[in-house]
């Protein structure tokens, strides 16, 4: 093959997808466009813009040059046609959401999903009308039970909550397909770099930019890919993509943008009319974090697999799941979807219970006690004692956090100074 022609490997796109030297500064670095509004060439120019006919800036609410270096990148990085970045993980799911389901609509969600999603989907989007119906990952057959004619999607997350399990993504997404309707998922605990959900049936990936892909936990922000892959137009039941557009003249957009219609319709209807912009500075930073993230998520998954190993066999602890360990109930998936490694986060049983559980998170040094995962940092929490503190027992046992329950998001710092300090707070 001609050099020309060489598709560049994954590193690669992850520090030069989308970006190039400024060409009127010549600034290597991509520049924060620190700006509201672009200036028209003319009023020809401004009155195609406003009808689609013509791809540029209008205010930045719609889209801006340092969001595109972001939202081209992890395009590439995901294998899809296009993606659109927005202000947080949680406003991902809502401009989806909001661009597929009328109200009355139902969509189907694993019941293995981060807690704030879980929230989300039973009361903010029930208060739009968007209905959610739950699935068990552990039985792939209760999502196409979970289907009626009003179903619109089905949402996972690749590697899921609690931490450490893994979604068998390939016949839930055949499942969506032979019901016409698009498979989600949530790649933020692997990041492309563990899993590409795209090349196991998903037709729209979403993630938390605040996690690994920004790596830092310096910025919120979140996108959503389109894969491409999805027929808008086959049975007519996404009106946003298959029918004339009043604010658009007519325009029909699955027609007009073909295989980047869905994220053409996040921007100019979804973001355009609901608002969650990210910004220039958040996207900057967050593509910075992307030029490391296969050296980051590398030794994440490799710190992990020590910390488990080491936790597995500690005295003071009953229980570990973490997909990549050996004879863990999800090993099996967890080859076969994210074969690096199983990601940074797992779950941990402790022989002592609640008091166990709070002893460990006042006594840790290197760890910091916090609500958010996928920081460069090693962050731990006791949910039975602060996210799902308002849960009665049983409910935190269903939810996966249960008295005894830790959670881990292990950092890139030296394994060895990770394992001494959870050794001394187990211990302590
Ligand atoms: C954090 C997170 C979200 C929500 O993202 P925000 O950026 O906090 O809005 C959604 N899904 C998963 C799996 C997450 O970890």
């Amino acid at each position: 093959m001609a050099d020309a022609e060489r598709t560049p490997g994954f590193d690669t796109l992850a520090i030069h997808a989308g970006a190039k030297p400024d060409p009127t500064t010549g600034a290597r670095a991509t520049p924060i466009y620190q700006t509201a509004s672009y200036v028209f060439d003319d009023v020809d120019h401004a009155a195609s813009l406003f009808g689609l006919q013509a791809f540029g800036n209008i205010y930045t609410r719609i889209g801006n040059p340092t969001c595109a270096v972001l939202e081209e990148r992890v395009a590439a990085l995901e294998g899809g046609t296009a993606a659109l970045a927005v202000a947080s993980g949680h406003a991902a799911q809502v401009i989806v959401m909001q661009t597929l389901l009328m109200p009355g609509d139902e969509f189907v969600a694993s019941k293995k999903l981060y807690g704030g999603s879980i929230n989300q989907f039973n009361h903010a989007f029930k208060s739009f009308g968007w209905n959610v119906v739950w699935a068990d990952p552990d039985d792939i057959s209760s999502f196409e039970r979970a289907i009626t004619p009003k179903t619109k999607a089905i949402f996972v997350e690749s590697i899921a909550n609690p931490g450490g399990t893994v979604t068998d993504l390939e016949p839930i997404g055949a499942i969506a397909r032979k019901a016409g309707i698009p498979f989600i998922v949530d790649n933020t605990l692997a990041s492309p770099y563990l899993c590409k959900p795209i090349e196991y049936g998903a037709d729209i990936v979403v993630h938390s930019l605040t996690k690994f892909l920004g790596g830092h936990g310096n910025s919120i922000g979140g996108i959503i890919v389109d894969a491409g892959t999805f027929n808008w137009s086959r049975d007519k039941k996404y009106p946003m993509l298959c029918e004339p557009r009043p604010e658009y003249a007519g325009i029909v957009l699955h027609e007009t943008f073909g295989n980047f219609a869905f994220a053409i319709a996040c921007r100019v209807l979804g973001l355009r009319d609901l608002g969650p912009a990210l910004s220039p500075f958040n996207a900057f930073l967050i593509s910075t974090g992307i030029e490391t993230l296969p050296l980051r998520m590398q030794r994440h998954c490799d710190n992990a697999l020590a910390v488990a190993e080491f936790l597995s066999k500690h005295p003071n602890v009953a229980w570990v799941s973490y997909g990549s360990l050996p004879g863990d109930k999800y090993n099996t998936l967890a080859k076969k979807y994210v074969p690096k490694g199983c990601g940074a986060v797992m779950t941990v049983g402790l022989k002592g219970g609640y008091e166990a559980g709070v002893k460990l998170v006042s006594n840790v040094k290197l760890f910091s006690h916090l609500a958010n995962i996928g920081d460069t940092k090693s962050l731990i929490i006791h949910p039975a004692s602060t996210t799902h503190r308002q849960l009665s027992d049983q409910q935190k046992i269903a939810a996966g956090a249960g008295p005894d329950v830790v959670r881990l998001s292990i950092g890139i710092e030296d394994k060895a100074d990770i394992i001494a300090d959870l050794d001394q707070g187990l211990r302590g």
